[in-house]
């Protein structure tokens, strides 16, 4: 990990160029990489050297980026991932086999909770809900023999709830299994879930870490605390048949589970990230600090100004005095936490549709944390197919307009939502 600060890493991690190499991150847009002799590449194949010979595998603009996201979360190792649903699927998968069983919070991205409870549940993997607020009692009652990891985000799509992490961390730690977090909210320059006891962070860096809405893709880090030599997790303490035996945790130390991440599963899935999509990642990275700094102040000032006005019946913003995660955000982010602000009209459903209609410079898009300012009605949109009632079990009542608030002028922005709302 370097010394720097976290904005001098968005820019500097992961690449340090030669006398008379490129300044910029090259885009190595090759699939393959040529050597002198067959035993050379045999020694790579055998996880006895370290060094790219297939892109599936490892890619140097892939890998500068990995190491620059791992040196910013504070990890010994990251991953890219093609999406943030493959992030979420791998960084369980590689330690949860056909009949173990997870724990996760229920406010989690919609995507997700699809994965988990349709797709993972139908590959054998069980999964127990528990709420982002349950007690520690509640959390432990959920954990089960077969247990083998706790999953929860660190502040919520789209309901923003800021979980307690730490105490989700010490009852994950209690059972013997590592916690993963979905840290794509607050992204690393606001929140570093390491730092509060998590083991695994992943995120969706097609949000805050992207930025400019260019790419789809994911992450996954691996913070090298967790101790894996307690019997749970033999896929790294026991011999991999398919690298001659190696045993991952002897082998790579405290990267074992992003070292298997990679050579088991990108092998086998092939949900490797392509080098076009690292690139433009990083020149995202590269300005994180700055915009995450301005997405939040801009949120903060459109959550202030939505709370006093007439016609808003509330307002959930972890950046409010108001909100019951108030206590909890400024200690764990009192940086800020993200952009996105959520928050229902006086007259439910048709004066949301109403008010979105209205808006001129936020655009009606699905998707969140892009540096534009745009706008989503779940219940008119993504989750059109539910009721009311099932909506509200959903986190997203009828009446919920999700706010992602870009880095424009602020002034702009307000004037904005106050024209919109005078059409409501
Ligand atoms: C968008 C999102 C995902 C899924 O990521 P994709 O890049 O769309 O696959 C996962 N978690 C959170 C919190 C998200 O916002």
């Amino acid at each position: 990990m370097s010394e720097y600060q976290i904005d001098t890493k968005c820019i500097h991690s992961g690449y340090t160029p030669g006398n008379g190499e490129p300044r910029v991150l090259p885009i190595v847009q090759s699939t393959t990489y040529t050597y002198e002799s067959a035993g050379e590449m045999g020694a790579l194949f055998d996880l006895e050297k370290s060094g790219f010979f297939y892109t599936r595998l490892g890619n140097p603009t892939l890998d500068a980026v990995e190491k620059k996201i791992a040196d910013m979360e504070g990890g010994v190792g990251a991953m890219l991932t093609s999406s943030g649903q493959s992030a979420s699927l791998i960084s369980i998968l590689n330690i949860c086999p056909a009949g173990s069983h997870v724990v996760s919070s229920s406010a989690i991205y919609g995507g997700t909770f699809n994965l988990f409870n349709k797709t993972m549940r139908e590959m054998g993997i069980e999964f127990t809900f528990v709420s982002p607020e349950a007690t520690r009692e509640e959390i432990d009652r959920a954990f089960q023999e077969n247990t083998r990891c706790v999953f929860a985000e660190s502040v919520s799509n789209p309901s923003l709830v800021v979980a307690d992490l730490a105490m989700f961390a010490d009852a994950a730690h209690a059972h013997g299994v590592p916690l993963i977090v979905d840290n794509t909210f607050p992204t690393p320059v606001n929140f570093r879930p390491f730092e509060v006891g998590a083991d695994i962070v992943m995120h969706s860096t097609t949000k805050y870490m992207d930025g400019h809405a260019v790419q789809v893709g994911g992450v996954i880090v691996d913070s090298g605390n967790f101790d894996w030599n307690n019997g749970k997790f033999p896929m790294l303490t026991e011999p991999d048949e398919s690298y001659h035996g190696v045993v991952y945790t002897e082998r790579f130390g405290k990267a074992a589970y992003i070292t298997k991440a990679r050579t088991h599963l990108m092998r086998d899935l092939g949900a490797q990230a392509a080098p076009m999509n690292a690139f433009l990642l990083n020149l995202g990275l590269e300005t994180l600090a700055l915009r995450m700094e301005r997405h939040c102040s801009n949120a903060l000032a459109v959550a202030r100004y939505l709370e006093q006005h007439e016609k808003v019946a509330w307002v959930n913003y972890p950046g409010l005095e108001s909100s019951k995660y108030y206590a909890l955000t400024q200690k764990y982010m009192p940086n800020g936490s993200c952009g996105v602000v959520s928050f229902g009209i006086r007259g439910g459903r048709d004066a949301a549709i109403r008010f979105m209609e209205g808006l001129k410079l936020a655009s009606i898009v699905t998707h969140v944390a892009d540096l534009r300012t745009c706008v989503l009605h779940p219940a008119s949109t993504t989750h059109r197919q539910l009721n009311d009632e099932q909506l509200r079990e959903a986190g997203a009542s009828p009446d919920l307009i999700r706010f992602s608030v870009g880095i424009e002028n602020p002034a702009d922005i307000l004037a904005d939502v106050e024209q919109a709302l005078a059409q409501v």
